[in-house]
């Protein structure tokens, strides 16, 4: 079985859309790290007002932060025979501490899949997309972020990695990676 799945990628190439289409195809919860710190912002709860400023300036939220609401989030029972993560893990010490969690309930993550997207298609991507995070400082800024403490986790799960272009419909990115994770079963 391949569900528990970890979706990687830099900003814009689509993780949000494609982990919607592939949780309701493959039957697990779609958790995404920035729809969660989003909803606290929202709630104007204490977390939200504490993460507001470093997602307002595209920095990553603190690695404590990020790990309690994960690991909170994993133990629901919605999440006990897989997950789809999206926006997590984003820097080694994340992945450190998912794998951690892992071993926990005794469950390997099943497969990683990387959307990949050309860097000026991103950019492009972005600005049309009209998020409040979404002005052209804070979007390269995201993209730093996104090269120095995130690309590394591509090596980091060579074993269970699977890249798929990024750049095509809806469907037809989802189709790829559907069939590239059918394949590695
Ligand atoms: P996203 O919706 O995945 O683009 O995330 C939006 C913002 O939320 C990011 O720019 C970060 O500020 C924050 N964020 C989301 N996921 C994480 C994470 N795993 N670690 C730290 N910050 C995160």
């Amino acid at each position: 079985m391949t569900n528990r799945l970890v979706l990687v990628g830099p900003p814009g190439a689509g993780k949000g859309t494609q982990a919607v289409k592939l949780s309701e195809k493959l039957g697990v919860p779609h958790i995404s790290t920035g729809d969660l710190f989003r909803a606290q912002i929202a709630a104007q709860s204490e977390l939200g007002q504490a993460v507001q400023r470093y997602i307002d300036e595209g920095k990553l939220v603190p690695d404590e932060v990020t790990n309690a609401m994960v690991r909170e989030r994993l133990a629901e029972p919605d999440a006990a025979d897989g997950f789809l993560l999206d926006g997590f893990p984003r820097n080694i010490g994340q992945a450190d501490v998912l794998g951690e969690i892992l071993r926990e309930i005794d469950h390997p993550l099943d497969a990683v899949i990387e959307l990949k997207v050309d860097e000026d298609v991103l950019v492009e991507r972005m600005l049309a997309r009209g998020r409040a995070d979404d002005n052209e400082d804070v979007i390269r800024h995201r993209l730093g972020v996104y090269r120095d403490e995130t690309a590394p986790l591509i090596d980091y799960y060579s074993d269970q990695l699977i890249t798929v272009d990024g750049v095509g419909e809806v469907d037809e990115v989802s189709t790829r990676a559907l069939d590239a994770l059918h394949a590695k079963k």
